[in-house]
C-alpha cells in the first residue's frame, strides 16, 4: 500500500492544494488546507452540515460493544439520530439568532 502526494492548484482559491493518490485503490482526494476546500465535498459552504456516524463513535460512548453491538445499536438508532440532530439544529439556530440580534443592536446604538 503506497500513496503519492503531489500538488494541484486549488480550484476554489488558487493556492497550491495536495492531491493525493492510493496506489493500491487509485482513489484521489485533494485537499487545500489555505481554505478547506476538498475534492470529496467541493466547496465548502458552512450552511451545509453533514454529521456521519459510524460503529467506532458508539464505541466511544460505549466501550464494552463489540463491533457488531456498534452496528447493531446504529442501525436501531439512526433515523432518530438523524432526526433529533435536525431538531437540535433548530434550537441551535434560534441560540445563534439571538446572540446576532443582540450583536446587530448593541453595533446600531454605538
Ligand atoms: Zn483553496
Amino acid at each position: 500500500m503506497s500513496t503519492s502526494i503531489d500538488e494541484i492548484s486549488c480550484p476554489n482559491c488558487g493556492e497550491t492544494a495536495q492531491r493525493q493518490q492510493d496506489n493500491t485503490t487509485c482513489e484521489v482526494y485533494s485537499y487545500c488546507s489555505s481554505c478547506g476546500w476538498d475534492s470529496e465535498t467541493g466547496i465548502k459552504d458552512p450552511r451545509k452540515v453533514t454529521i456521519e456516524w459510524c460503529e467506532g463513535d458508539v464505541q466511544t460512548l460505549r466501550p464494552d460493544y463489540s463491533d457488531e453491538e456498534c452496528q447493531e445499536a446504529l442501525d436501531s438508532i439512526g433515523k432518530h439520530l438523524r432526526d433529533r440532530s435536525i431538531e437540535k439544529g433548530w434550537e441551535i439556530m434560534e441560540f445563534l439568532l439571538d446572540d446576532y440580534d443582540r450583536e446587530k443592536e448593541q453595533d446600531e446604538s454605538v
